[in-house]
């Protein structure tokens, strides 16, 4: 028996006036309020310099001697044996595992090994002062003034939950950690995917268009956008609005209406 319309109305995710999304400022459809807002983090929370210029290179100079100190350390050496039978290396010195995985960072090869060791790495460099994560300086009191308006808080990034956690644990502004709700990272799915957003706002229990999505990225807006979220592009300096854009814009967090 074909299925009826309004079947197939119902098994769609409840979209909201589209002028919600592109043009909210309009008062003519009443759209949800802002109940819970989800952010990116490179290029939206904090620059994607830190990311590429301070973690990376740090975690490319400092496994060697991470491995030579922590090698026999069970977690660290659960690792280094899932990297050598990930390479196919029945046998391999410890040198032989320390080069392998420098040359994955160089590759930028997505493995799991290689993330875990790489986090482990990461973790003793924040904690021992090495660095701290970058935000832009209008951020933290925004995150705070939502929150105390009754807003919840989350985190949607490509990096590890972990790696998020770590993130905002030790950022510049402090341990930004206690505003956050939760994390999600691509094991909820891809960025560009409005599956993954619609997915996030079930595990938040909020009404898509009762979110706020952030990012610098037009395509993961899209992607939100198509599960019914709402969105506002980051347009970091020197970066600028496109003049013809679909989603709302602006240049710092000063500037979003969270309402
Ligand atoms: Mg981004």
């Amino acid at each position: 028996m074909p299925r009826t319309s309004k079947t197939t109305a119902h098994a769609s995710p409840p979209r909201l006036p589209e002028a919600c999304t592109r043009f909210p400022l309009l008062p003519l459809f009443p759209c949800p309020v802002i109940k819970a807002i989800l952010t990116d983090i490179e290029g939206t929370t904090s620059s994607i310099d830190f990311v590429k210029d301070v973690l990376f290179p740090y975690a490319r100079q400092r496994l060697p001697a991470f491995v030579e100190t922590h090698g026999d350390t069970p977690e660290v050496q659960h690792w280094l044996h899932e990297a050598a039978k990930e390479a196919g290396l029945v046998s391999a010195t410890r040198q032989e595992i320390i080069d392998l995985l420098v040359g994955w960072i160089d590759a930028d090869r997505k493995s799991t090994a290689l993330k875990a060791l790489q986090g482990m790495i990461w973790k003793d460099g924040y904690a021992s002062g090495e660095y701290r994560a970058h935000v832009y300086p209008e951020v933290a009191a925004c995150l705070r003034r939502w929150k105390d308006a009754g807003k919840t808080l989350y985190v949607y990034s490509s990096g590890s939950v972990p790696a998020q956690k770590l993130f905002f644990g030790y950022s510049e502004a402090g341990d930004l950690t206690p505003l956050f709700s939760g994390y999600f990272d691509t094991e909820t799915g891809p960025k560009r995917e409005a599956a993954s957003y619609a997915r996030i706002a079930q595990a938040i229990g909020a009404e898509p268009a009762s979110i706020l999505f952030l990012s610098d990225i037009v395509a993961e807006l899209d992607a939100a956008r198509a599960a019914g979220l709402r969105t506002t592009l980051l347009a970091r300096a020197p970066a600028t609005c496109p003049a013809d854009g679909e989603h709302r814009c602006v240049a710092d967090f000063d500037a979003i209406d969270a309402d």
